[in-house]
Parts: C-alpha cells; sequence; structure tokens
C-alpha cells in the first residue's frame, strides 16, 4: 500500500510517520530529510536545496520529482512507501498519481492532517530537532533533556527554517503551492481528513483507525 502523508508544516507528520511506517512495514519516506541530509552531507543537490529551505520555498519539482522517483524504485519500495511531504504542489501530485499508475497499481490512501493555522507558528518555532537522529522536541510540550537527544545523545537545536520568520514564508507557500494538492488527490486516492490537533497519542490512534477502514 502507498500511503501519502499529508498536512502543514507543523501538522505532526514527522511524528506520526516512524508509527506508521512501522505498522504498515513499509519504508518512511521525507523529502525534507532526504534533502537535509544532501545538506548534511554538502552534495550540489545540498546546496541547490539549501537556498529554496532558507527562504521556505519549495525544491524546484524536476529536481524533487527525480529524487522521489530514484527512491521509489529501491529494493524496500517495492511494496509500498509512506512519503511524508511529498506531493508538495499539484505538478508533483499529478506526477506522483501517474507513477504509481504506470509502476505500482494499487491503493494510495492519503492521510491528511487537519491543524488550524493557529497553532501552526507555535508548534513549529518551539521545535527543536536532534542533529544525528532526526528525532524532535518541543521547548514547552515535549523538552529535550538537557544532555542532549534523549533517544541517541545528539546535539538538540532549532532547524534554521524553524525560525519564526522562516515559518511563516513556510506558511505562505503550503497555503498558495500546497494546499490545492488535496482536491488533485481527492479526485484520485483516499483520503482520510484526520484531526491533528491533540496528544500525540490520540492523533495516533485516529490514524489508525483511518488506516483500519483502508
Ligand atoms: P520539511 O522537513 O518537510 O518541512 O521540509 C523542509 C524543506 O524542504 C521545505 O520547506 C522545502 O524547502 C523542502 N522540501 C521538502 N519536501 C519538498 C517537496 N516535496 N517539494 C519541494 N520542496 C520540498
Amino acid at each position: 500500500m502507498n500511503v501519502l502523508l499529508f498536512g502543514p508544516p507543523g501538522s505532526g507528520k514527522g511524528t506520526q510517520a516512524k508509527d506508521v511506517a512501522t505498522t504498515l512495514g513499509i519504508p518512511h519516506v521525507a523529502t525534507g530529510d532526504i534533502f537535509r541530509k544532501h545538506l548534511k552531507e554538502g552534495t550540489d543537490l545540498g546546496r541547490l536545496a539549501r537556498s529554496y529551505m532558507d527562504r521556505g520555498e519549495l525544491v524546484p519539482d524536476s529536481v524533487t520529482c527525480d529524487l522521489v522517483a530514484s527512491r521509489l524504485q529501491e529494493a524496500d519500495a517495492a511494496n509500498g512507501v509512506l512519503l511524508d511531504g511529498f506531493p508538495r504542489s499539484v505538478p508533483q501530485a499529478e506526477w506522483l498519481l501517474g507513477w504509481l499508475r504506470a509502476h505500482r497499481p494499487g491503493p494510495v490512501v492519503v492521510l491528511s492532517l487537519v491543524v488550524p493555522d493557529s497553532f501552526l507558528v507555535g508548534r513549529i518555532s518551539g521545535r527543536r530537532t536532534c542533529l544525528k537522529c532526526g528525532a524532535t522536541y518541543h521547548v514547552t510540550h515535549n523538552p529535550p533533556p538537557a544532555s542532549g537527544c534523549g533517544q541517541c545523545g545528539g546535539e538538540v537545536v532549532q532547524r534554521k527554517d524553524d525560525a519564526e520568520d522562516v515559518v511563516l514564508a513556510r506558511l505562505a507557500t503550503y497555503a498558495r503551492e500546497t494546499a490545492p494538492v488535496l482536491g488533485v488527490l481527492r479526485g484520485a486516492a483516499t483520503v482520510h481528513d484526520i484531526d491533528g490537533v491533540g496528544a500525540i497519542e490520540d492523533v495516533r490512534a485516529r490514524i489508525a483507525a483511518a488506516l483500519a477502514l483502508g
């Protein structure tokens, strides 16, 4: 099964993704994580992506779709993937639906996390991320241990693009380019709208209930 985790920045996609992928036995593919890995390794792609990420804009569709195409062709993705943060534009969505129809026919399930705008800025600008393993924390709701990441001991910092000015740009990009994707997906996949407000475990239970429906 192919599952798309959809929602604005700060809606909790990353927080829920690993669990969903583990439950379904499919790999978690997050385009943002792949770009950050390239950035850390100093590749050409990382340098290109940084110029967009730092401004809260989308990396161009052609670059992003090529990246996803090669990831989808890896052996572990043969029986499905959980895509997190992709597609993020109408052209990406149309490309993905076409690719899946041609190469991986079968159900496409969309988990759309619904969180009102008023929650998003506080959620993202309070977020702290482990540089080593990517675990996320929140300064008030889930503070990281003083000694570093509770999972791997790595250094926990604020992602550069989680600073408030970039967050506002990311939300504007979402409204302009990503929100319309949902209309495209509704015509081609099963879309579950999930209330993303509340405790992490409550949202997890709503996702599990939606997945049980198929
Ligand atoms: P995320 O970690 O999902 O919040 O993504 C961080 C940044 O990576 C975004 O603000 C974009 O600049 C870039 N990015 C991630 N996914 C995509 C995508 N599907 N299309 C274009 N840019 C993306």
